[in-house]
């Protein structure tokens, strides 16, 4: 049994309490978290490592993204949602690979390590590529094989029984890192029977599901048009809140919609960068919090965000709120770095993770503070929200196990994933494009 301590700390827990140890020491067990706080530095240890000073805070949690799409990075430009998708995003993913999933995720889980993120909620394809990815790579992720229901379904080998099986073979699989959620598209995208048929499967299997909604003003134009329900009244009547709910966007939101949403086990992920690219609106999320829903952070696939950065998404996530509501003081304190480590752990279905506590999973960074840009550090929280960038990001532990020590990847060789990555692009941009789906906005249309 290794125990590691890490001393020289500033300990940052983001627990309930907002407790701050500086000076202190933090002791890690069979992947657990043993002891934190001054006292821990007096414990025996097998090993010991100086944090130099520097900040231990836990790991940050990308709640909603689609790894893969790295691929897609600054593909399709100042484009409208609509003419995104139909235009660019779905004629390319025609020609998609495993090959290219595979090492789309690898690529995208490299720049996330570096970045300080422990764990990523995946939404896509070929999901068996994404577990071997991360099971090679030690992350954390709960991941769900996107579906959409119609008859070109069978585009991507994938049905309702076999996301069924996915889920079953993948959960707690990885010495319990990963989870799975069955992961119908959209309610703009899927049919109505579709999604309630989901709904029911993912109740009795007990199954967690993972979904967009509420993307765009339109999108609730054209659903109350069909339903006379805004999406997530529509989500919820056809009983995809009755389980653990991961659901991405949620911009355009009623007061119905938001009791609603904090009435179920529904975890709300903001994209910020996506957001405000796209030109989407403005998420409720003062509401949302003071409803209490649980509201996580993600950064959508790098195709919309450019890049899988969530200190750029925390903070935009405050800079959005304060200039819609011309309000300084929203989303004060250390609400951003809540929404990326416990909200997002929680997100993800893993409870005992993203707060420094005693029993808690040991996924937990090392933020080097010494910069010239984060000096002086008056305030540890703002300092941290405000200053971070991904390159202060100096070690990063998910379960106990280093995935990045000094900088130094230990689980990837991020040369090899560069090589695998081109040659996997190459051969996808090499094969014929074709516009097998698409975006309307409206919900489809049922016989
Ligand atoms: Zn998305």
């Amino acid at each position: 049994m290794t125990r590691l301590l890490i001393e020289n700390a500033t300990i940052v827990t983001l627990d309930d309490d907002g407790t701050i140890y500086p000076g202190a020491a933090i002791l890690i067990e069979e992947g657990v978290i043993a002891a934190i706080g001054p006292g821990a530095a007096l414990a025996t240890a097998d090993e010991r490592m100086d944090a130099g000073g520097g900040v231990v805070m836990p790991g940050l949690y990308n709640a909603h993204t689609h790894a893969a799409m790295t691929f897609a990075r600054g593909y399709a430009e100042d484009l409208p949602l609509d003419r995104w998708f139909n235009e660019r995003i779905w004629r390319l993913e025609s020609a998609l690979t495993p090959e290219m999933v595979y090492w789309g995720t690898l690529a995208a889980i490299v720049e996330m390590v570096r970045g300080g993120v422990v764990g990523f909620a995946d939404h896509y394809f070929h999901m068996d590529q994404v577990v071997r990815a991360v099971t090679e790579s030690g992350m954390r992720a709960n991941l769900a094989w996107a579906v959409f229901g119609s008859p070109a379904e069978e585009e991507v080998g994938i049905t309702i029984p076999l996301t069924v099986e996915f889920v079953r073979r993948t959960q707690g699989a990885a010495g319990g890192r990963l989870t799975a959620s069955l992961g119908p598209h959209s309610p703009y995208q899927c049919p109505d029977s579709f999604l309630a048929r989901t709904a029911a499967v993912a109740v009795r299997e007990g199954m967690g599901i993972h979904i967009h909604a509420s993307e765009t003003a339109e999108q609730v134009r054209q659903s109350i048009a069909t339903f006379d329900m805004s999406p997530i009244e529509l989500l919820s009547h056809r009983g995809l809140f009755e389980t653990h709910t991961i659901l991405a966007h949620a911009i355009h939101a009623n007061d119905w919609d938001l009791d609603t949403l904090a009435t179920k086990d529904v975890n709300v992920v903001q994209c910020p960068s996506t957001h405000l690219r796209y030109g989407m609106g403005v998420t409720r999320v003062p509401d949302m919090l003071a409803r209490g829903v649980n509201v996580a952070l993600g950064t959508d696939g790098a195709g919309s965000s450019a890049a899988l950065n969530l200190w750029r998404e925390l903070r935009l996530a405050v800079l959005t709120q304060r200039q819609a509501h011309e309000d300084a003081t929203l989303l004060g304190g250390a609400v951003p770095l809540r929404m990326a480590a416990p909200n997002g752990a929680r997100a993800l279905g893993f409870w005992k993770a993203g707060t420094l506590a005693p029993g808690y999973a040991a996924d937990l960074i090392v933020v080097d503070t010494m910069a010239t840009h984060f000096q002086p550090v008056h305030d540890v929280v703002a300092a941290l929200i405000w200053c971070t960038e991904p390159a202060d990001v100096r070690n990063v532990m998910v379960a106990g196990r280093w995935l990045m020590r000094d900088r130094a990847l230990l689980t990837v060789n991020e040369g090899e994933v560069m090589a695998g990555f081109r040659g996997a692009l190459e051969t996808m941009l090499g094969r014929p494009l074709s516009q097998f789906r698409e975006y309307t906005g409206k919900p489809v249309n049922q016989a």
